[in-house]
């Protein structure tokens, strides 16, 4: 019989597959990691998904739209411009 285990909250980075997300011990920080048993992608679970409020990226993608490049919004709001460009990719769906 073909054990399927789903953990909650837990999805890998490579595949997205919610299945066979293994416990595989811990970082140095302390954070769970976690391996894929589809793919063998190892991971951490990152608790600060959420670090920005909307609120604060509806603002971010605003400033972009009125003509500030990712790097300004980036500076201005004080975050990684790679988290604007995420924002901006998929605002722009
Ligand atoms: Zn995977």
């Amino acid at each position: 019989m073909k054990k399927t285990k789903i953990i909650e909250g837990r999805a890998c980075p490579k595949c997205e597959s919610v299945e066979n997300q293994m416990n595989y011990g811990f970082n140095r920080s302390g954070t769970q990691r976690c391996k894929c048993k589809n793919c063998n992608r190892l991971y951490t679970l990152n608790p600060k998904t959420r670090a920005f409020s909307d609120e604060i990226r509806q603002a971010a993608i605003k400033t972009h739209y009125s003509g500030v490049s990712g790097c300004g919004v980036g500076r201005i709001f004080e975050m990684n411009k790679a988290n604007v460009y995420n924002w901006i990719k998929k605002a722009g769906k």
